[in-house]
């Protein structure tokens, strides 16, 4: 599962790091007081201790449950109370530097590798579109996931990889931080700003994860300081994903870096599924092909491939899928058809197959007028008028329509008429696909991934 040990670092996290005998002698020895229990939860703060935990559940074939630091009380309980845990580590008491003397180091082989379908992670869902859910994560799904993302982005143990994501979801976790560590690689750990992950780059860091708030936040940095630009020209590979990277902002990044920044797409049930490749076309608004060994199919409503170019759902198959969503037999069995994952996703397919994402069948395919309209076109056309710094936009009951399309529009500066927002997507996109309704707010609401929550738009 993991790299040997050896004197290479492993990870940092601020002044604080590890080599990977450190951590194998850490985790070994926290491997030996995990064995036996079936699943066990951390407090995923961004920490050594964090990942000392998780890779200890893993050599000792233990699910672990990384829990957000910052969940209320009504979250905790959910989650707690579905994935009922044998122990929760938290980060005092995890000790990194262990008495030689203990066993460790030696333990971690004896411990063996456990079965390939054994429970590795259960990640809860961001709960973008209802309460969070456990996904059951086998180990085969990561390693033959970091696997296919090694040959898909060149990635290997020569990469030092900066990110500042969460350590509870797959992208900060499951490949952000497992990822160099099967692959025998770094991983630097930082508070995210554009300042911090620059700093990394000008020091040995070869590549990045984000998710697209960071990327906005990294255009507008680049744009206003040439030193910051030339330390992200000299990077290996950005990657993003989570949810969709607007095409201005891909543009931006382009334009003052030379980055064409890559992006993929995946989610806590199937790990990533599609990503543009190292030498692949970085085209803005296209998540690429599919990785090595997963299938993908874009389907209409009765599981039957559409045509290059229309839309339909995704729908995915390969080692990379989840065992089961935990004490969910019902969602289980209801997201799979003839074998098949359905995502809940729709996109559309190029003639070369490059997948473009639209959105989510539920929140971001809207139904007007007899057409289909995807939420993400028209939001990446509004991006581009210059009084627009923040869009999402929805769709709503209207007796004539069905449904009417309405943005929800974070000005920059003063707000412009909202007929100029209508006029400027008619003219750019077609007439159908113009809002009806603009709505001005002040911020729009976001998770902790920075993913728009639509359904407290309305
Ligand atoms: P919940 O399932 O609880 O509603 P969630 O779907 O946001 O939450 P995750 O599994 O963390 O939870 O996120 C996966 C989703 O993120 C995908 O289904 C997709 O909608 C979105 N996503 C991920 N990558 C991309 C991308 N590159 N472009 C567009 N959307 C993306
Ligand atoms: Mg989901």
């Amino acid at each position: 599962m993991f790299a040997e040990p050896s004197d290479r670092e492993a990870l940092r996290f601020g002044e604080k790091s590890l080599n990977y005998a450190e951590l194998h002698q850490a985790a070994g020895t926290l491997a030996e007081r995990l064995k036996g229990h079936t699943r066990v939860a951390v407090w995923a703060t961004s920490t050594l201790e964090t990942c000392v935990s998780v890779v200890a559940g893993l050599l000792a074939g233990v699910a672990i449950v990384p829990l957000n630091p910052k969940l209320g009380e009504r979250e905790l309980e959910h989650i707690l109370g579905d994935s009922r845990p044998d122990l929760i580590l938290r980060d005092e008491t995890v000790r990194l530097v262990s008495d030689p003397a203990e066993p460790g180091r030696d333990e971690t082989s004896r411990l063996g590798e456990p079965h390939p379908e054994t429970p590795a992670l259960v990640i809860y869902t961001s709960g973008t579109t209802g309460p969070p859910k456990g996904v059951v994560l086998p180990r085969r799904s990561l390693t033959s996931n970091i696997d296919a993302l090694a040959k898909a982005w060149q990635w290997t143990s020569d990469d030092v990889l900066v990110h500042g994501l969460p350590l509870f979801h797959v992208h900060g976790l499951g490949i952000g931080i497992l990822g160099p560590l099967r692959l025998g690689g770094a991983v630097r750990h930082v508070k995210f700003s554009p300042e911090a992950i620059g700093h990394e780059f000008a020091t040995g860091a070869t590549m990045m994860f984000g998710v697209p708030t960071m990327y906005h936040r990294i255009a507008e940095a680049v744009e206003n300081d040439a030193t910051l630009a030339d330390q992200f020209r000299t990077a290996r590979l950005l990657v993003s994903g989570s949810a969709a990277l607007p095409a201005s902002d891909h543009e931006r990044i382009a334009k003052a870096t030379g980055q064409g920044i890559v992006e993929r797409y995946g989610m806590s049930e199937t790990l990533m599924n599609v990503s543009v490749r190292f030498d692949g076309d970085r085209r803005p608004g296209a998540v690429g092909l599919p990785v090595d060994g997963v299938d993908v199919q874009v389907v209409d409503e009765q599981g039957d491939g559409v045509d290059d170019g229309a839309i339909g759902e995704i729908e995915v198959r390969g080692p990379n899928l989840f065992l089961e969503y935990l004490n969910r037999p019902d969602a289980t069995e209801a997201a799979f058809r003839d074998g098949w994952f359905r995502t809940g996703d729709m996109a559309v397919r190029d003639p070369d197959g490059y997948i473009r994402i639209v959105g989510r069948r539920a929140t971001d395919l809207i139904k007007s007028g007899g057409y289909k309209i995807g939420a993400g076109e028209i939001e990446n056309v509004l991006l581009e008028h210059p009084s627009v710094a923040e869009v999402a936009v929805t769709g709503e009951p209207d007796d004539d329509l069905g449904e009417r399309i309405v943005a929800w529009v974070v000005p920059a500066g003063e707000a412009p008429e909202p007929s100029a927002l209508s006029d400027h997507v008619a003219k750019l996109l077609s007439p159908h696909k113009r809002p009806r309704v603009v709505r001005y707010l002040q911020a729009l609401p976001r998770n902790e991934m920075g993913k728009v929550l639509k359904r407290e738009l309305s």
